[in-house]
């Protein structure tokens, strides 16, 4: 695991500036109860409190990940939705529709979004915040999110709104990352496609999270030794400590299945990444600052402070062009990916620095 250091005894992050200005960039969440249409109440069990602890849960997990994000649940209250015989029009029709098993369910979550867009007062749509509607999904224990291009984000009101990595991990997928299992395979004793689910013969795991620090994972393995076996062929405790550590990247993943066995909820440097890069460039109006990457050892064409050292826009090359970029007020971030930048500075703006994926040192020859 890499955590964020720095080398001017500072902890993870340093502040410079007037004390107005948040040191975190902040991701607003707006979240609507959808009442029953049979008895114009909420969901049983659906309440303030109980969210609330979701907030602080998901709140902790952001901070141990070292990029400055923290949520902000806009009036932290959860706003009603819909109302008593609304089984055929406005938010109540959706309370109880199962988005994964309907035949009709990427459609209807289609519909569900558009009608709240286009109807914002009834369905307490907010253009500045993601906006997660909680309702019962038949019962059924499942969640919905939206990849860039849409916006909802739908979570059952019993084990889905309570439990803190479901709703971090729906989230994930609102900022463009992938299951870890991403692309994984079900197959019979014959090679043939099997849709028996984990009850099938052989599991061929996925990779296609579009993630680099991620080796290949499948929702079926249930313990270290089957993800060491799906990309080693050995078993855990025959690995070396890399590959073990590459193994427990996945175990422990917020963006894997894993997390029904266990509860230790993690993103790698290049998820952390993905995630940086949506919220800058997807999702500007739900988020106050963003973030601008420096890396010493990338040289991008028209670097203008994104992640990928291999794309036209890259990172910054010197600590100086990211703190130029970054903009007054305090709420942007500048991250230095490790090195030595020897560039003696005056910073006159708010700002903060993190470092990532080890050490930066600024003005040290
Ligand atoms: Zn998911």
């Amino acid at each position: 695991m890499h955590f964020p250091r720095f080398l001017l005894s500072l902890s993870a992050a340093i502040w410079l500036g007037a004390a107005t200005a948040s040191a975190d960039i902040t991701v607003r969440i707006s979240v609507k109860a959808v009442l029953n249409p049979a008895t114009g109440n909420r969901q049983a069990g659906v309440s303030e409190m109980t969210f609330s602890n979701t907030v602080v849960g998901m709140n902790d997990m952001l901070q141990s990940y070292g990029r400055g994000y923290q949520l902000q649940w806009v009036g932290n209250a959860l706003v009603n939705v819909g109302g008593l015989g609304q089984f055929l029009t406005g938010p109540s029709r959706y309370y109880d529709v199962d988005f994964v098993n309907d035949d009709n369910g990427d459609a209807l979550k289609d519909q569900f979004e558009a009608n709240a867009i286009n109807n914002p007062g009834t369905y307490g749509w907010s253009a500045s915040a993601v906006n997660i509607y909680i309702v019962r999904f038949g019962g059924a224990n499942w969640n919905v999110c939206s990849f860039p291009g849409s916006q909802i984000i739908l979570i059952n009101g019993a084990a889905g709104y309570s439990t803190a990595r479901t709703v971090l991990h729906e989230i994930g997928h609102y900022f463009n990352l992938s299951h870890t299992f991403n692309g994984r395979q079900n197959l019979n004793a014959n090679n043939t496609a099997c849709t028996n689910g984990c009850n099938c013969a052989k599991f061929v795991g996925g990779g296609d999270d579009k993630i680099d620090d991620t080796i290949l994972d499948h929702d079926c393995w249930t313990d270290q030794n089957d993800i060491a076996q799906g990309n080693y062929s050995l078993n855990y405790a025959n690995l070396s400590a890399t590959r073990q550590a590459a193994v427990d990247r996945i175990w422990n993943n917020l963006m894997s299945y894993h997390g029904r066995q266990h509860d230790t909820p993690f993103l790698t440097s290049d998820q952390l990444d993905r995630w940086t890069d949506s919220a800058n460039g997807d999702r500007p109006g739900v988020r106050t600052g963003r973030t601008w990457f420096v890396d010493r050892a990338c040289s991008a064409l028209a670097a203008t402070g994104n992640s990928d050292c291999a794309v036209i826009g890259g990172p910054f090359h010197t600590a100086a062009l990211g703190v130029a970029a970054a903009k007054s007020g305090g709420q942007d971030i500048v991250l230095l990916r490790p090195g030595n930048y020897n560039e003696p500075m005056t910073i006159t703006k708010a700002l903060t620095m993190r470092a990532t994926r080890g050490n930066a040192t600024i003005g040290k020859p």
